[in-house]
């Protein structure tokens, strides 16, 4: 039997039985019982706002940045939501300790809840929150080690006058579609350009490029999402005395870029070492991954080591 296209190189795939207890609106619950209404807009119109969340070693990597970016997401779409942030985050813990979990992956939603068959959102009084946890690797462990390849994408990030990609919503097609012409192309992950043709970011990454010596990424008015593990990385570059440059980016810098690398906290710090079939990089470094960014992920390592912070 054939796998699903991509399925073989990626292994974020935790089988659904082994999800354990899932903290719906307030209980926990058995992942099978753990249901939304098909009534629920976030089901009908992906009417929603999530986080991606990483615990190490108990600790909850950023959690109140995680939590800040949650109820701002929620802000932008005028929903409020039904738990305070102290709230969220002792739910969070307890879900962790339900399901005996020091390491792990952590998805925390909010749909926007029962409504009418129309889009009216005030119709939906009441978001639906839920938490669940998982195992995550989101890429094989050769890519880490080597570097992965990207391609460009053809379809467009998101105008922020559309839908704004600092909101974290429910609604990834933007990003999906993106993501299976990388998955066509054999690749796991895909630059995505804003409307002006410069860099924004991949379907579920920033996106840094070092340039003799310096770092430089998109701006937030490239139309992208405030990544939290991008701004950690800026934090730990400038720790290490590197400047960090934001500014717009084209194709060309990509193409050009003595290395290449990509964050998230699914991803944490991974090198890109190919993009549209051209290796990055020159001479002795062309096509691996390159110091600035071992360096960068020896930090981010460091950094876990001491105890995730959780500011
Ligand atoms: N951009 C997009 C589109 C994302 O979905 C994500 C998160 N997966 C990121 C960037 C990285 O953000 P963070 O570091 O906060 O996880």
């Amino acid at each position: 039997m054939t796998s699903a296209p991509g399925t073989t190189q990626a292994s974020n795939s935790t089988p659904l039985t082994d999800l354990g207890r899932v903290w719906l609106d307030g209980s926990l619950v058995p992942i099978e019982q753990a249901t939304v209404s098909v009534m629920d807009h976030g089901v009908l119109y992906g009417d929603g706002v999530f986080e991606g969340i990483r615990s190490y070693n108990g600790r909850v990597l950023k959690l109140k940045s995680h939590l800040d970016r949650f109820f701002e997401s929620a802000k932008a779409i005028r929903m409020g939501l039904p738990y305070s942030a102290d709230q969220l985050a002792s739910a969070i813990r307890e879900t962790l300790a339900a399901n005996d979990r020091a390491d792990g992956y952590i998805r925390l939603c909010a749909t926007r809840g029962v409504g009418t068959m129309g889009l009216n959102p005030f119709l939906s009084p009441t978001p639906s929150v839920f938490i669940i946890t998982c195992d995550i690797k989101l890429y094989p462990q050769e890519l880490y080690d080597n570097g992965m390849k990207v391609i460009t994408s053809s379809v467009i990030r998101n105008h922020p006058a559309a839908l704004s990609p600092r909101i974290k919503s429910n609604n990834y097609l933007n990003n999906i579609l993106a993501k299976i012409e990388a998955i066509d192309a054999g690749c796991l992950e895909a630059v995505m350009l804003n409307t002006q043709g410069n860099v924004a970011e991949c379907t579920g990454d920033n996106i840094f490029i070092a340039k003799h010596g310096k770092l430089y990424t998109p701006p937030l008015h490239a139309g992208i999402l405030e990544g939290i593990t991008r701004n950690l990385v800026i934090d730990l570059a400038e720790g290490l005395g590197l400047e960090v440059v934001q500014t717009d980016l084209t194709q060309h810098d990509l193409y050009t870029a003595d290395e290449m690398l990509l964050t998230g906290t699914a991803a944490e710090v991974i090198a890109v070492t190919e993009i549209d079939g051209r290796r990055i990089g020159y001479g002795e470094n062309e096509g691996k991954p390159g110091p600035l960014t071992v360096k960068l992920n020896q930090a981010f390592r460091d950094m876990l080591a001491k105890g995730a912070p959780e500011d």
